[in-house]
């Protein structure tokens, strides 16, 4: 009994009151199945290399690639993303394309220690070129088409090598058609590609140049889209649906959680984001500091991503995340 005047219509506290109720309601969940560990992998290296700026992310020595999907999968982590540090680097990045080349040695490895992991490989040529852009250069900028031609290749080989997933990062225009094209003839039809379809030229890859061991010192303005334009992150993605994309994907994640809801409403394609290192860097540098709690930010970001529409998340807080789900 109250003498207060006020009488809210509505009570939504009613669903508040307990534990167990607002479980009940809870709109959005986490799951172990919608996360992707991102490798790196190195060469001529013997132990694994710490990336000082992304505490407890390393640089894997390829002997040790084994070990760590076996561990991956003891966690739960069903799906991983392959990355390659190449020192058998030159102008075009034939590496990725030669059958002894590291891309085809990851993935054999990966499938060989664990077959039923889906291994995902990064298909780009930035860890693999001497110049470190994501293809063949021409006047100082990337020459697309030449670059859609080498990237043909990469992708049978890596379907050769048994890849479960093609994932091509570097937003060359037409690239996911001149994949289809590539993989269908060679007879992968079944081989799924997931699209860095909407990826920004974004200061929250910093990290990950460490990460890779990047001396980079130019710009992917030329591909990568500009943070700025929210109609054409939309385009971008339709496009590569249009061209067969199976899964779209939004990189970086936290500062782009609009355009994840925009591409969400216009698709029905399942929808990635990429939790980048830059990301992954503040929340580890915050917790150092003693400013914020690590697992209750990660798991408000996963939610966040998943809330404005995201069906998967690429993570290097992947293994962390088995603990804490
Ligand atoms: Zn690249």
């Amino acid at each position: 009994m109250t003498n207060n005047l006020i009488t809210p219509d509505f009570r939504f506290r009613r669903l508040r009151r307990t534990a167990a109720l607002r479980e009940l309601v809870r709109e959005t969940h986490l799951r172990m199945s919608d996360f992707i560990l991102p490798i790196f992998i190195e060469e001529g290296i013997n132990e694994p290399v710490p990336i000082k700026t992304m505490p407890d992310v390393f640089r894997y020595p390829e002997s040790q690639l084994a070990e760590v999907i076996n561990r991956a999968w003891s966690k739960g982590i069903r799906a991983v993303l392959l990355f390659g540090v190449s020192t058998h680097k030159d102008e075009v990045g034939s590496d990725t394309w030669h059958d002894h080349g590291l891309l085809a040695r990851m993935i054999q490895t990966a499938k060989a220690a664990q077959p039923e992991m889906l291994v995902i490989s990064d298909n780009c040529f930035c860890e693999y070129t001497t110049h470190g852009h994501c293809g063949v250069v021409f006047k100082n900028d990337v020459d697309n088409d030449a670059t859609l031609l080498n990237l043909q290749k990469q992708v049978v080989l890596a379907a050769q090598a048994g890849v479960d997933m093609i994932a091509p990062s570097g937003m060359m225009d037409g690239m996911i058609t001149a994949i289809r094209q590539a993989l269908d003839d060679a007879g992968f039809a079944h081989i799924p590609v997931m699209s860095y379809s909407t990826k920004f030229a974004s200061a929250f890859y910093g990290p990950f140049r460490d990460a890779v061991d990047s001396s980079f010192k130019g710009t992917r303005n030329t591909y990568q889209m500009d943070f700025s334009n929210p109609r054409e992150a939309l385009a971008e993605s339709m496009q590569d649906e249009a061209e067969g994309a199976d899964i779209l994907m939004v990189k970086p994640g936290t500062a782009y959680l609009d355009i994840l809801a925009h591409i969400r409403a216009n698709s029905t394609r399942p929808l990635a984001v990429y939790h980048v290192s830059g990301e992954y860097a503040m929340i580890k540098a915050g917790a150092a500091a003693g400013v914020i709690d690590e697992k209750a930010i990660v798991l408000e970001t996963m939610t966040a991503f998943k809330r404005a529409g995201a069906d998967l998340i690429i993570t290097y807080y992947a293994e962390r995340l088995a603990d804490w789900i």
